[in-house]
């Protein structure tokens, strides 16, 4: 997501939140190399806000461009770790957080 996020709080202060050794939105590594554009969404079921463009490692990246949705759904479920009962909440959670994003999406992946 940007680096750079701007909300007003609660009291109406301006709060700005800077993203410090940012990690690959998919599946949580250091150092993602590639930024995706995409318009901010929201996932109402699940109370979840994204902001603005994705960051993304190679091995994800390879799977948005190859369309592999399935497998970058499964890596990002697997290392939630939940246990048996949460799986097919985080399941459904990262499924409809890759669908949202890919029509989020608003350009060509750019390398950082
Ligand atoms: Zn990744």
């Amino acid at each position: 997501m940007d680096d750079d996020i701007r909300q007003l709080n609660e009291d109406g202060l301006l709060v700005v939140m800077a993203a410090v050794d940012p990690t690959c939105d998919f599946c949580s590594r250091a150092k993602p190399i590639w930024k995706y554009p995409a318009h901010s969404f929201v996932i109402e079921e699940a109370n979840w806000t994204s902001r603005g463009s994705w960051h993304a490692c190679q091995d994800c990246a390879d799977k948005i461009d190859s369309k592999n949705y399935d497998a970058l759904v499964q890596q990002a479920v697997a290392l939630v770790d939940p246990d048996p009962s949460g799986m097919e909440k985080a399941d459904l959670f990262f499924r409809i957080m890759v669908y949202k994003f890919v029509n989020a999406r608003n350009g060509d992946p750019v390398k950082l």
